[in-house]
């Protein structure tokens, strides 16, 4: 469910009109709905509640402050993978102890920022970056918190792209590794090892994956106990997927319904790192379209928003919903299919192929649904295009959370050398 409805023949978010907002603040427009935001943040937290899980919300699905600062009002933790999205993790007052840290390249400097914040754990991914963790430990003299990230090695249904927990994927370590280190953990001494970690992919929409990959935990769970390893923290990853077209994903309480008793039975405290599933739907990217284009094959609506707003469909061949600002007129007669399409030299510079759209002119706005995660957060400035607007909704209210970036903040940290210059 979001908030993103035709109210007679205007789309609007929440209360208000989005055609009001492009007239004021112009396009390529981001606009997210706050209650979406939230909404979605509750629905998991409901549905899971006799385990009171702590939630961290996965920063790089959407990066911006306002986001972050929402979810963290409302109580919710963040998953972090680098030093730059701990610096925004705090900029947002996000409590360091709700904040997890994974990636499969922290660097030294991340690892002694991250400790020196007092995070609440890192989720290591080698055993390479387990001693090296130590050794930083060692040298700050402090006793660092770690989970492991496990890979299950189970498939997830997803894009390739997304597929993060199969043995052919670089993330996590594979079980018997684990174990490995589990045997030898008393020469980590620097290390307190409280957790284990698994994220099995993205966009996931049935629950088999998940039961999967919690079931060979609770096995591996068994057996550390057997040589005395005692854990707090069972971290189960994010990657609940949600609606772009006709996917039927799993809801939050069926998602539930089906791990909840996997995950008492381990009676460790469990951490949750959705992204997609919290912010996906509550964000869309608002287009205008500059011109239509015919050729002898096919149908172009040329729009102002390009691949480096929204990279998906260029990266994952993903489907975006695209709705008319002003609803179509007996939409199905006057439809026609067509290409909708970026200013970039690039084919695969697309929002939508052979999709059928009312009949559309130029000047005409669309909204890209499903656009609030790996959205702007992927978003570049490339063919020196600045980057766009980002507003959040609340109710009749709208809040600018990004100014439109200028030209100068295109080359604001480039440099001439002094030879070049001729002035
Ligand atoms: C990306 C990522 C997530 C979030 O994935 P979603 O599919 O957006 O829920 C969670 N945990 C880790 C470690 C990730 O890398």
């Amino acid at each position: 469910m979001h908030q993103f409805k035709y109210k007679a023949k205007d789309l609007y978010c929440e209360e208000i009109k989005i055609q009001d907002l492009v007239n004021r603040f112009g396009t390529p427009l981001y606009v997210y709905s706050y209650h979406t935001l939230i909404d979605h943040f509750w629905k998991l937290q409901r549905a899971l509640t006799e385990i009171k899980p702590l939630i961290c919300y996965s920063v790089k699905a959407n990066s911006n402050l306002a986001i972050l600062a929402a979810l963290v009002d409302r109580g919710a933790g963040l998953d972090i993978v680098s030093g730059g999205e701990l610096y925004r993790a705090l900029k947002a007052g996000c409590p360091p102890q709700k904040i997890v840290y994974a990636s499969v390249g922290k660097t030294n400097a991340e690892i002694e920022e991250a400790i020196k914040k007092k995070i609440l754990f890192f989720n290591v991914e080698s055993l390479a970056e387990l001693q090296n963790i130590n050794r930083i430990a060692a040298r700050m003299k402090k006793t660092v918190n770690v989970a492991i990230r496990i890979n299950p090695d189970v498939e997830p249904k997803t894009h390739k792209f997304i597929t993060t927990g199969k043995i052919t994927n670089k993330f996590g370590i594979d079980f018997e590794r684990a174990y490995g280190i589990f045997l030898i953990r008393n020469r980590l001494a620097n290390l307190n090892i409280c957790g284990l970690h698994i994220h099995i992919g993205s966009q996931i929409t049935e629950s088999a994956p998940y039961i999967a990959a919690l079931t060979k935990m609770a096995d591996f769970i068994g057996r550390l106990k057997k040589i005395g390893v005692r854990l707090e923290y069972l971290n189960i990853g994010g990657g609940l997927g949600i609606i772009y077209d006709k996917e039927t994903p799993q809801t939050a309480h069926n998602f539930a319904n089906k791990v909840l008793p996997l995950l008492k039975e381990t009676k460790l405290k469990i951490i949750l790192e959705p992204g997609r599933f919290i912010v996906g739907n509550a964000g869309i990217l608002a287009t205008r379209v500059l011109y239509i284009k015919s050729t002898p094959k096919k149908k172009f609506i040329i729009v102002d928003a390009g691949m480096n707003d929204l990279i998906r469909p260029a990266l994952y061949d993903a489907y975006h919903q695209i709705l008319p600002l002003k609803a179509p007129q007996n939409a199905a007669r006057r439809s026609e299919k067509a290409d909708v399409v970026g200013p970039i030299c690039e084919s695969g510079d697309f929002f939508a192929k052979d999709r059928r759209l009312p009949r559309l002119s130029e000047g005409d706005y669309l909204a890209v649904l499903g656009a609030g995660a790996y959205g702007f957060s992927m978003s570049s400035n490339y063919n020196s295009r600045t980057r766009a607007e980002e507003v959040m909704v609340v109710k009749d209210k709208v809040f600018v959370i990004r100014k439109r970036e200028s030209n100068s903040d295109l080359i604001a940290h480039e440099m001439i050398p002094p030879f070049l210059l001729r002035l």
